[in-house]
């Protein structure tokens, strides 16, 4: 099974233009000409999905505005009432300012979305922030899943949001049992990753963390941070359509892992982890 846990998409209307901005706030950034490699919507991630043998693609959507929560969850249920047809199924969505956090987290296990994504960066919250530790807290007791974007953001280099220092800080205060880390522990923040969080309590995503042209994880790190974080706690993720699915699985399939450590990382683990 192979299940790729790092996704997004937007609405058909607003996908040309709100990915055509992002990639314009990357060059405008760093000079890197990112492109994505799907058209972004929903129909384009299912045919990416079938097309590469992938069984469920996760979205994880991010409500920049407390107001977007509820629509984005409820977008979320309607997906997911397609999955077995489509192959994607989404995440719910929170932000920190949501002051009625329990009520939308209740809301998000009795759809059944299975967990939540928060972005530090775009919500401009630090990641162990009490507003966040608070959602952290309350999603935990839930048993939801807890993704967030770690490291640099490429819209946002001036600041990072979720240091590996400001994670220890979540570990210390909250530990939630189920908490994934996208771009494998801090994308451009890896040897920091290596010191400080590996062997923790915590999910690696593999999400754009292996694109030619830009800063990414060598091979011989890769292996090395899976050999001691555990390929247990590793998830195949690519953040399409940043990312091409079939590229990256082709990436993870050369890098020479045993065939146990490849199935736990391609979907074994996220099945367990998502209960799917
Ligand atoms: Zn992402």
């Amino acid at each position: 099974m192979i299940i790729d846990t790092h996704t997004h998409t937007f609405p058909d209307r607003i996908a040309t233009r709100a990915l055509a901005g992002m990639e314009k706030s990357i060059v405008d950034n760093h000079g890197w000409d990112v492109k994505i490699k799907v058209a972004g919507t929903r129909d384009a991630l299912s045919e990416s999905t079938k097309k590469n043998g992938v069984d469920i693609s996760v979205v994880v959507p991010v409500a920049t505005k407390p107001e977007q929560s509820v629509s984005i969850n409820e977008f979320a249920a309607h997906t997911n009432e397609k999955t077995k047809e489509t192959g994607v199924f989404s995440l719910g969505a929170i932000h920190p300012d949501n002051e009625d956090y329990k009520d939308i987290l209740d809301d998000i296990k009795k759809k059944g979305l299975k967990g939540i994504k928060v972005h530090p960066d775009y919500q401009k919250v630090e990641f162990d922030d009490p507003r966040y530790l608070r959602i952290f807290k309350y999603a935990d007791e839930l048993g939801l899943v807890i993704v967030t974007h770690a490291g640099e953001d490429i819209g946002f280099p001036e600041k990072i949001h979720c240091t590996p220092d400001m994670v220890l800080n979540v570990l210390n205060k909250v530990n939630p049992k189920k908490l994934v880390l996208a771009h494998m522990g801090g994308w451009n923040l890896w040897d920091e990753v290596e010191e400080k969080l590996v062997g923790k309590n915590v999910y690696f995503d593999t999400a754009f963390s292996f694109e030619k042209g830009i800063p990414h994880l060598e091979k011989e790190q890769f292996l090395r941070i899976v050999e001691k974080h555990g390929a247990d706690k590793i998830l195949f993720a690519t953040d399409s359509p940043w990312s091409d699915q079939g590229y990256t699985l082709e990436r993870l399939k050369e890098f020479g892992m045993s065939e146990e450590a490849l199935n736990l990382i391609l979907g074994e683990n996220a099945k367990k982890l998502f209960e799917f």
